[in-house]
């Protein structure tokens, strides 16, 4: 079963090695882990329901638990405290475009705000039910996940929307076909929710982002349904796919979503090069991208993201050998490491694999083969998992992630590493950060930070530590040109800091489409714009 206040299946426990945990000691000092609340203490806090009875819709104080908050870091001291303020009324399940119809009507009726949720993996803040008199009603789309229709011609599949990531991989494998989208939150996230925060996948480098891979299919909104056909290619005025596109349940709920699949490969591996110094691994993987070589993946982790990854990964000795071969090659303290794909025919991945390290080794790489890649491949979707043993450990993760230009790269990293460390300082509070970059392309790339640090005494001070640590670096990325998300979407966190992107008027075209297609102002309100 998952996990009610915490990440994933609560079979799978993900230990915190030994050397992980004397790293966080030696930078940022011994914690001590806050009292949880108990299940059966939060659920007596669930207020009496005030929507009406419909056949669709359950009141369980569980099920309205289970969907009050996603992943953010507010939402896991939220669960974690067993303070949540406020809970859906009631949980939907549709099995059908009808039942999403009939539910929107009764929504509409009952006065209730409509949260459209996926798999409740957000980041952001996009499925808390934001605080008011109107009574809130949950339509999760779990239940709508089934592949309906696989065209092996133009190699497009229709799915329910509610579609998981392993839902789809295991009913498009079982025909040959691969969606190739595998966000770190796999286990969990779906095809709806992809496409409503313009999620990007692991391997985006060979598939594309949810944009290139959405190719069409039915939003059913407040005023009718909106069927978004699919063509290869268009120049009949704007793109509709664009307005669904990171509209983060603003609009309406997606029922069905047409994808373009692609046929497994025959191969892929995953192979690491450890470079000396961060510049040069920069122009190498720079170089690559440009170079329009067909790497599948490429993430090059910074000197102290290759330094913590290698104390996450456990193997002491192992490791320790690693690093005397690398030192003695030239790549020591300040080493980066850079985790490769290829996909594809063995031909293919032979040509890919050939000119990469042809580059990667003229900016002094030391290539290491593929037996970290294989241990990455083998626990890609367990990493999350040691957010919980963190936790109980008395330390906080979360993650800020952005991209820009190539010359803004480098700057970005390092202002938004600098405000993170910053932003403590005047309580002498230590933050562990650390960057990598992930998904990559010709003009520039993602710029990924992770940042831990220890929690307070009390779930309000910690809350207002994570806030300070939170607006330092949102601050820092809309100040030094980045798009204050690449991946994770606005939500609530991040809404503050839109119109820096998208300027008064951008926002005002937005606002006015909600209204369009949502005039009662019931489709998840308070998230993407205010
Ligand atoms: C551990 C972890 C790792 C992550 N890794 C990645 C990553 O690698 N890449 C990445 O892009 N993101 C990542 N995320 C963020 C998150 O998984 C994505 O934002 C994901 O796209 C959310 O999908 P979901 O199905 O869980 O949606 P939910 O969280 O349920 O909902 C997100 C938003 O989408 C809307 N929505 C959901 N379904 C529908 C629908 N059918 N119709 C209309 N609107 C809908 C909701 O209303 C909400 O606004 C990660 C999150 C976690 C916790």
């Amino acid at each position: 079963m998952r996990r009610w206040n915490g990440w994933g299946d609560d079979t799978i426990y993900y230990p915190l090695p030994e050397n992980a945990h004397r790293l966080l000691v030696e930078r940022i000092g011994k914690a001590t882990p806050l009292p949880d609340a108990t299940l059966h203490n939060v659920l007596a806090q669930v207020p009496k329901s005030h929507l009406p009875d419909h056949p669709l819709v359950t009141k369980s104080a569980e099920e309205r638990l289970r969907h009050a908050r996603g992943q953010s870091l507010p939402d896991w001291l939220a669960l974690r405290s067993g303070n949540l303020g406020i809970f859906p009324d009631g949980i939907a399940y549709p099995t059908a475009r009808e039942d999403v119809r009939n539910l929107l009507a009764y929504g509409r009726e009952a006065g209730a705000i409509v949260i459209p949720y996926g798999g409740g993996t957000s980041v952001v803040g996009h499925i808390t039910p934001e605080k008011g008199k109107n009574p809130v009603l949950t339509i999760d789309m779990e239940r709508m996940s089934r592949l309906s229709n696989l065209d092996k011609e133009s190699q497009i599949a229709t799915f329910g929307s509610g579609a998981a990531g392993p839902d789809i991989e295991a009913q498009l494998r079982a025909q040959g076909y691969t969606l190739g989208h595998f966000p770190q939150s796999f286990e969990f996230s779906t095809l709806g929710g992809w496409i409503a925060t313009r999620s990007s996948g692991q391997q985006s480098l060979r598939y594309g982002r949810i944009e290139q891979l959405f190719a069409g299919g039915q939003l059913e909104t407040s005023v009718g349904t909106l069927e978004i056909p699919t063509f290869p290619a268009s120049s009949a005025g704007p793109d509709l796919r664009e307005m669904v596109l990171g509209s983060e349940g603003r609009l309406g709920v997606l029922t069905e979503v047409k994808v373009r699949i692609t046929p497994l490969p025959e191969r892929e591996s995953f192979h690491v090069v450890f470079f000396p110094g961060w510049q040069a691994a920069v122009d190498a993987v720079r170089a690559a991208v440009q170079g329009r070589i067909h790497l599948s993946m490429l993430r090059l982790n910074n000197a102290i993201d290759t330094e913590t990854n290698l104390a996450f990964a456990g193997h002491e000795r192992l490791l320790a050998l690693l690093e005397k071969l690398l030192s003695l090659r030239g790549a020591g303290a300040d080493k980066c490491m850079l985790m490769f794909g290829v996909t594809g025919t063995r031909a293919q991945c032979r040509t890919a694999l050939k000119q990469a390290l042809r580059v990667f080794r003229r900016a002094d790489g030391v290539y290491t083969g593929t037996y970290v890649g294989r241990m990455w491949a083998k626990n890609r979707f367990r990493v999350p998992y040691l957010k919980n043993s963190l936790w109980e450990e008395g330390y906080a993760v979360d993650t800020i992630e952005t991209a820009t230009d190539w010359q803004n790269v480098d700057h970005m990293m390092k202002v938004i590493e600098y405000a993170l460390r910053g932003a403590l300082v005047h309580e002498k509070e230590m933050i562990h950060v650390f960057t990598h970059l992930s998904h990559l392309y010709p003009q520039g790339s993602s710029v990924y930070t992770t940042y831990i640090f220890r929690t307070c005494e009390t779930y309000e001070e910690t809350f207002s530590r994570w806030q300070r640590l939170k607006t330092a670096a949102s601050e820092a990325i809309v100040a030094n040109r980045g798009t204050i998300s690449h991946q994770h979407g606005v939500g609530v966190d991040h809404a503050p800091y839109l119109v820096a992107e998208k300027g008064e008027l951008g926002l005002a075209a937005f606002k006015t489409l909600c209204r369009h297609f949502d005039p009662d102002g019931m489709m998840n309100p308070g998230k993407l714009v205010l």
